[in-house]
């Protein structure tokens, strides 16, 4: 594709000019983190999160870092969100409001459909009556549902079958995105999209200003950590039976701060008429039983571990060929070794041991 950062084809290039950015979910772990991001390149953000997920009191850190409007609604509230588009001039989209659990998804399917796929695609229609020209998607790896050995590491043309609603609820978004991208692309309206498939995000801002925060926690480097710190008794590896060398899942943990400079990235080189899915992901597989051993370098402790039943929907193995977005855009993920990743969601967690309270 041969992307270039410094395209010219926008007239807002985020690379020379400041965009007018709209954050769905930037009260959350990963678009806090965005909006830092953002801000600190010059870009005029606007935040629409509901607050269910997300945290007002990391709103109230943003905002002391620049130019922040936020506005408590769903991104699916075309009441609430086109007059936005339209007042804030907003060029840019970077669509992160989810729910993002895969075992809540399995208990809780319609949920998933309804908050992650409904109002996604009642944001879109938003944006189809707006002059918004790059929209950046938050989807998953979970896309990919269980691939063969044969296809380790994922690449992007690896077949989407994914196993669990969380998956299938991102999925449907792609396709109607890509879908409304080649409609506006016949229309010759200036559009282009960017479909990030993340792999496991993980990790703090270094200055611990945003971190993650979850309630309830479910994801595994913050468990760890949380019974590191004293705050749970124990862990439960889900699952120690799965065909993986150590019989634990794999994953690929990609730090926050990584994650967020891809999207930087993206934004900065979609050009017209564009519709990219690159995976975000370090390209390291990694077990539930190394991120333990990593909690223990990190933390100097040895976590109470208990061996429990394997977590329905979850695959066993998922990490990904970087490849295309390293030859597209010069991204590689910056925090390579698995202990810095762990380490600066340690420092965030011991900064706050209450979260943001
Ligand atoms: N996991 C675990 N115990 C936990 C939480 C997670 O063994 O308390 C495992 C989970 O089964 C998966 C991996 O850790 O194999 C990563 O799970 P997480 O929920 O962090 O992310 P997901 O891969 O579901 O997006």
């Amino acid at each position: 594709m041969g992307l270039q950062y410094d395209t010219t084809a926008f007239d807002v290039s985020s690379s020379t000019e400041p965009s007018s950015v709209l954050v769905t979910g930037g009260a959350g772990y990963i678009g806090s983190h965005a909006v830092l991001a953002l801000l600190e390149a010059g870009h005029r953000v606007t935040v629409v999160d509901t607050l269910v997920r997300g945290h007002r009191r990391a709103i109230d850190v943003l905002a002391a870092h620049g130019d922040v409007h936020f506005v408590e609604a769903d991104c699916g509230d075309r009441g609430v969100v086109l007059p936005l588009l339209r007042e804030r001039a907003i060029d840019t989209v970077l669509h992160f409001a989810a729910y993002c659990y895969v075992g809540e998804s399995v208990q809780e399917p319609l949920k998933y459909y309804a908050n992650n796929t409904g109002s996604s695609l009642r944001l879109l229609m938003a944006v189809a009556d707006s002059d918004v020209s790059r929209f950046i998607f938050s989807s998953t790896c979970s896309t990919y549902g269980e691939p063969g050995e044969d296809r380790l590491p994922i690449g992007e043309d690896c077949p989407q079958r994914p196993i669990n609603p969380y998956g299938r609820s991102k999925l449907l978004v792609e396709q109607a995105l890509s879908g409304f991208a080649a409609r506006r692309r016949a229309e010759g309206r200036r559009f282009a999209c960017a479909r990030l498939r993340y792999f496991n995000v993980a990790g703090s801002d270094p200055h611990c200003r945003v971190g993650e925060v979850h309630d309830p926690e479910t994801h595994l480097v913050p468990i760890c950590l949380q019974a590191a710190a004293g705050l749970r008794d124990s862990v439960t590896v889900f699952g120690t039976d799965y065909g993986t060398p150590d019989g634990t899942c794999i994953r690929d943990y990609v730090h926050v701060t990584d994650l967020v400079d891809a999207h930087l990235a993206a934004m900065a080189a979609i050009e017209p008429g564009g519709d990219h899915a690159w995976n975000v992901g370090t390209g390291r597989g990694t077990s539930v039983r190394e991120i333990l051993d990593s909690v223990r370098r990190v933390t100097g402790v040895d976590v109470p571990v208990e061996q429990g039943a394997r977590r329905p929907g979850d695959p066993p193995s998922l990490y990904c060929d970087p490849s295309r977005i390293r030859d597209d855009l010069g991204w590689t993920a910056r925090h390579q070794e698995l202990d810095d990743i762990v380490r600066t969601a340690w420092d965030w967690m011991q900064s706050h041991p209450n979260g943001y309270d």
